[in-house]
């Protein structure tokens, strides 16, 4: 098969074994690799109500067929697993050169299962896996794992660790790998704190294997024609990373802030992309072979932080960190997003997670000795503090490692109707009341709050209506199916959407086409992504999801946004309900949000 490795790796980690399966053509053809490839993986082998931390809950590493290619943003990989945030299936894509070096392992999938006696750190090479003790790096960050086991292993090995939080199992802990300073994050959602109950320290590739393309003349064409739209739409992404969505976004009327309590930052400039690069701005950082060079690397060069060298904090981390806590300080964001990275956490659920306790405490739900330092809006220094505390799971962090969700729970009855989350996954900053396209894209998504399910870049263009329901059920979908083919070929989001198109469209399926050789049409793809999102479904249903869990927070759905040009937007229950009856009727459901068999059969999942 062009494209592919054609092998599945199988390792568990209880006793040291290992097995590899073929990957058969009919399956690569019917879910791509990555995202399709996982969620057939994970429903496949993880049985039914599994204690997310139980040895029998699988992490799933997963490349696709663009993966280590010449397409621009190719160096992508998925890793899914049973999330122990939101119980349900969760995936997450990631950067770097690590997604390269395993496609040229040959393998295109690595399912990890079991719980090893001690601390392990895995080695996946062409020829298979070896399992090797990891005592010595137990309690390091994510960055010095990484170094450490390059030391040994090799710089061209590549590395992907977890950090002490996921050691602790921190419900929101990530993984991350750094190639020249380039960092990948993933796994919200806990994948981190998964390997971390596993006691896999890390995941270490290498291999030499090339990816066989069918029509490499065909594949130059398609890029040829789109490198000029993908230089212009990048533009911004290449100069300010995407922090310089901060601004327009806040001119919308739909930057969260202050736990959502607005939905407009009065000292946003300040927390800007344009501001920030001015002030700190070091080199940029590029994935493997792509032109972009989204990654910056900042140097804080005044206050008490002055001298940290650091990732940009991404525009996600902007908003959790920054206008959610009404934080205007802006080295404190790039030190806060440095604190996860190496510590190994999500900074979205940590911000607003934070970001409730700052409300929490106004209201008298939680006192300030039972959060053990000084902290409340805009305190950057409580903040700083209390990331590291979560990670250790030290005092009140301990608290915090369970998300903003089971927090509210513990502390009273009316506090989870502050939690900006959906299957208790916590918001990014694409604002759930201000794009319609969003309120119906958060509530039907697989993982919940996330910005990558439905995509929130479409609708900020000039001309989309962003206020109305009409087409938006339609709009979900079809973005929806875009998003599980881009994870699941695996592409860079940036890269896909600029450069390629906003929805599975003609570009795609040439990729496709020019890769594996088969004759897939545009349809052929669209489906791809339909089943994907069945399978996702599958899973979900199997852990009790039903209809009135594809809802959205309590303030998005009872307070109008009270500020700026947005003011008034919501998503009433009844406007929710009668958009998720048109949803599920479109995608062939029945009224609870279950997949029927017809459509199933139609899809080949029957
Ligand atoms: S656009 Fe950014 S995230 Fe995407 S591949 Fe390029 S450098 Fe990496």
């Amino acid at each position: 098969m062009k494209g592919y490795g054609g092998r599945i790796l199988f390792v568990d980690v209880t006793r040291g074994t290992s097995r590899v399966e073929a990957l058969g053509e009919e399956t690569a053809r019917a879910l791509l690799g990555g995202n399709g490839l996982a969620a057939r993986l994970l429903l496949d082998h993880v049985p039914a109500g599994v204690d997310p931390y139980d040895a029998a809950n699988a992490v799933v590493f997963a490349v696709g067929p663009v993966t280590d290619t010449t397409v621009p943003g190719n160096s992508r990989a998925c890793v899914a697993s049973k999330s122990p945030l939101t119980g349900l299936f969760f995936d997450s894509t990631f950067g770097g050169r690590w997604p390269a070096t395993m496609k040229r392992t040959g393998f295109d999938a690595l399912v990890i299962t079991g719980q090893a006696p001690g601390p392990v750190y895995l080695k996946v090479g062409e020829a298979g896996v070896e399992v090797k003790p990891a005592d010595s790096l137990w309690g390091k960050t994510t960055r010095d794992t990484v170094h450490a086991i390059q030391s040994v292993e090799g710089a061209e090995t590549d590395v992907m660790a977890i950090g002490p939080a996921g050691e602790r199992r921190v419900r929101f802990a990530c993984l991350a790998t750094y190639w020249k300073n380039r960092e990948g994050v993933a796994g919200r959602g806990g994948i981190g704190a998964v390997l971390g109950a596993k006691r896999v320290k890390a995941v270490v590739v290498t291999g030499g294997l090339k990816t066989g393309i069918a029509d490499p003349a065909a594949l130059r064409a398609l890029l040829d024609e789109k490198r000029e739209p993908l230089t212009t739409g990048t533009k911004a992404l290449s100069t300010y990373g995407t922090s310089f969505l901060v601004k327009p976004i806040n001119t919308l009327g739909a930057l969260g802030a202050y736990n959502l309590r607005q939905e407009t930052f009065a000292e946003a400039l300040a927390i800007s992309g344009e501001e920030m690069h001015a002030r700190y701005h070091a080199r940029d950082t590029t994935c493997l072979k792509c032109p972009v060079a989204c990654g910056k690397q900042y140097e804080i060069r005044d206050g008490e932080l002055s001298g940290l060298k650091a990732k940009m904090p991404e525009y996600e981390t902007i908003f959790a960190f920054g206008s959610m806590l009404g934080n205007a300080h802006a080295g404190s964001l790039a030190k806060a997003n440095d604190l996860c990275d190496l510590l190994g956490m999500d900074t979205i659920t940590m911000g607003v997670t934070l970001s409730f306790v700052a409300e929490a405490l106004e209201r008298g739900w939680l006192t300030p000795d039972e959060i053990g330092v000084p902290f409340g809006w805009g305190d950057w220094r409580g903040m700083l503090r209390l990331v590291e505390m979560t990670a250790a799971r030290e005092g009140f962090g301990d608290r915090l490692a369970e998300g903003a969700w089971r927090l509210a729970e513990s502390v009273h009855p009316e506090a989870t109707k502050t939690v900006y989350a959906v299957k208790r996954l916590e918001l990014p900053a694409h604002s759930a009341r201000a794009l319609k396209g969003m309120s119906i894209g958060y509530a039907t998504a697989t993982r919940g709050g996330s910005h990558q399910d439905t995509r929130p870049t479409p609708q900020y263009a000039q001309g989309y209506d962003r206020r109305g329901t009409d087409g938006k059920p339609e709009f979900a979908i079809r973005s929806q199916h875009f998003t599980a083919v881009d994870d699941s070929l695996v592409l860079c989001r940036f890269t896909s959407e600029r450069g390629f198109g906003l929805f599975v469209e003609e570009p795609y399926a040439r990729m496709v086409r020019a890769i594996t050789g088969w004759d897939m049409s545009v349809e052929e793809l669209e489906r791809v992504g339909e089943r994907v999102i069945n399978l996702e479904r599958l899973f979900n249903v199997r852990e009790g999801v039903r209809r009135e869990d594809d809802t959205l927070p309590w303030r998005v759905m009872h307070e109008p946004i009270p500020d700026g040009p947005s003011a008034g937007m919501h998503c009433p229950p009844e406007e929710l309900s009668a958009m998720l009856d048109r949803y599920y009727a479109l995608r062939g459901w029945d009224t609870d949000g279950v997949p029927t068999k017809a459509r199933l059969s139609t899809l080949g999942l029957a």
